[in-house]
């Protein structure tokens, strides 16, 4: 289902690639996960460092998030995300909310950590660095959703949320990007205890705790038949992926839209 696509030459920009879904794409749903490559924030935040909050000079942070949606064929001012609390609120974007975000921190769409839409030409984005963008896409009713999944919201029901209010008739696939994976994650009883009672011992990997099992288990609770993963773990790769456990404040994230 995964495919890397290059971004087109830009003056100033690096190099760099984005995990996109063709077949999705065919059918007028277009994504894009970003890594950390094809932007112009330097170091620390080297390169396609999409978060406002993170210190990084917020005309580079602009510069980025317009090179991450012109593979969506947008401008900035579609980019639309909320102020992601690892809740499990989620809120369905219409063209009012088009464009919240966009410039500033300040007018993201309020604790809202999972947004869908029906119209076309919005943006909707997740920003992360080891929770998981998760995107739900149903093509033939022309729906789709972005969820950030940490296992605060995972365990709080997040993904189940989105599902019952997007509906899982039709052809929704479910793409989980770049994240965490059971190699890298361990966690304390404090969040072994809560995943353990909502998912299953199979979630936990010794010290470890599998947000990716969790996610597929929290998938198939809300009715989605179709998933994939693209099982690439941030922490394990520095040199393609931003890392909160590795003490970076840069975001990478997921873009998509309805054409
Ligand atoms: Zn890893």
């Amino acid at each position: 289902v995964f495919a890397w696509r290059a971004y087109p030459p830009a003056a100033g920009a690096s190099d760099g690639a984005y995990l996109t879904a063709p077949s999705l794409s065919r059918r007028g749903v277009r994504v894009a996960f970003t890594t950390r490559h094809g932007g112009v924030s330097r170091e620390p935040f080297t390169s396609l460092n999409l978060s406002y909050i993170s210190g990084d000079d917020p005309a580079w942070v602009r510069a980025n998030r317009a090179r991450a949606l012109g593979v969506l064929g947008l401008g900035l001012s579609a980019w639309t995300s909320g102020r992601q609390v690892h809740g499990s609120h989620v809120v369905r974007v219409g063209p009012s909310e088009r464009g919240a975000g966009a410039d500033s921190p300040a007018d993201t769409i309020p604790g809202a950590d999972a947004l869908w839409t029906q119209d076309p030409g919005i943006a909707l984005a997740v920003l992360t660095a080891d929770c998981v963008p998760l995107v739900l896409a149903d093509p033939d009713r022309m729906l789709l959703g972005v969820v950030h999944v940490g296992w605060r919201g995972l365990v709080g029901g997040v993904v189940e949320r989105a599902l019952a209010d997007i509906g899982t008739g039709g052809s929704m696939v479910a793409l989980a990007g770049p994240s965490i994976g059971p190699c890298c994650y361990e966690v304390g009883e404090d969040v072994a205890g809560p995943a353990r009672e909502r998912f299953g011992e199979e979630v936990l990997r010794g010290r470890n705790l599998d947000l990716w099992a969790g996610v597929a288990g929290a998938l198939r609770a809300g009715g989605a038949r179709q998933v994939h993963f693209a099982a690439l773990c941030t922490r394990c790769e520095p040199a393609r992926f931003y890392s909160h456990r590795r003490g970076d404040a840069a975001r990478q994230g997921v873009v998509a839209c309805l054409r």
